[in-house]
């Protein structure tokens, strides 16, 4: 039933003093869940950068869907950013001038989404909030979050417009187990149903063991599958 959705080939990504991917080849199916592991400084990050059109390999192909994003303008990249991934950071990038709901709305914003169906991902973020304990955040700026209720509103903003590529790296870094385990289970049915394909980044051993497909990296090189 899967197919490949996602083809890595060969790629390289140097910095002036590093390299930080070597050659990476691999595919990924549509709807699988996949979770990558390895030591600090291995090229995780890097590898889900590439993958989520944040960056451009200095040598290799990432094609996504069918299309190599190298073929496609800044614009386009920009583009695909928007609408076909959703990206969970360790960190939370949540604008602090605005409430946590229009942060939540700024994807739908962004991309240009009629008022009626910006109405329906309002009613889809509210729904989440609450799943993840957050429904009394909505209203307040992120500075008088906790770690771990920003990182939870950060993870529904990264839901809002559905994504068929979610990019999670380290996503529970902030949390506590119970609320880990609850943001792992969500991410999971979200890509469930949306036939998204998921991938995540943790040192979660917890988390780590229950996925299906591992990638496991070092020195900037896939060591096993
Ligand atoms: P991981 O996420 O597995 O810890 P990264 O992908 O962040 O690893 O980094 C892989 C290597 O690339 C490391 O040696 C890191 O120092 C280097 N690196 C990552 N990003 C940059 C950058 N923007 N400039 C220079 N070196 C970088
Ligand atoms: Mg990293």
């Amino acid at each position: 039933m899967s197919s490949p959705i996602i083809k890595i080939e060969n790629v390289k990504k140097f910095y002036k003093q590093s390299r930080a991917l070597n050659g990476v080849t691999f595919t990924m199916n549509e709807g699988e869940e996949y979770l990558i592991r390895g030591a600090s400084g291995s090229g995780k990050s890097t590898l889900l950068y590439l993958l989520g059109g944040l960056d451009r390999p200095s040598e290799g192909q990432v094609i996504v869907n069918q299309k190599n994003l190298a073929d496609l303008s800044d614009e386009d990249l920009a583009i695909y950013r928007n609408r076909y991934v959703g990206f969970v950071f360790q960190f939370h990038f949540l604008l602090p001038s605005m409430n946590c709901l229009n942060n939540l709305l700024l994807p739908a914003r962004l991309a240009g989404l009629s008022n009626a169906e910006t109405q329906l991902v309002q009613e889809r973020v509210v729904k989440l909030a609450t799943t993840l304990g957050v429904s009394e955040c909505l209203q307040k700026f992120p500075f008088e979050l906790s770690g771990g209720e920003q990182q939870r509103v950060n993870i529904i903003r990264a839901l809002s417009l559905k994504p068929k590529l979610l990019l999670c790296d380290e996503p529970t870094g902030n949390l506590d187990s119970e609320n880990s385990n609850k943001v792992i289970q969500l991410l999971r049915k979200l890509a469930f149903e949306n036939k998204a394909t998921l991938v995540v980044v943790t040192h979660d051993p917890i988390v780590a063991e229950s996925f299906s497909n591992q990638i496991l990296m070092k020195d900037g090189k896939l060591v096993a599958t």
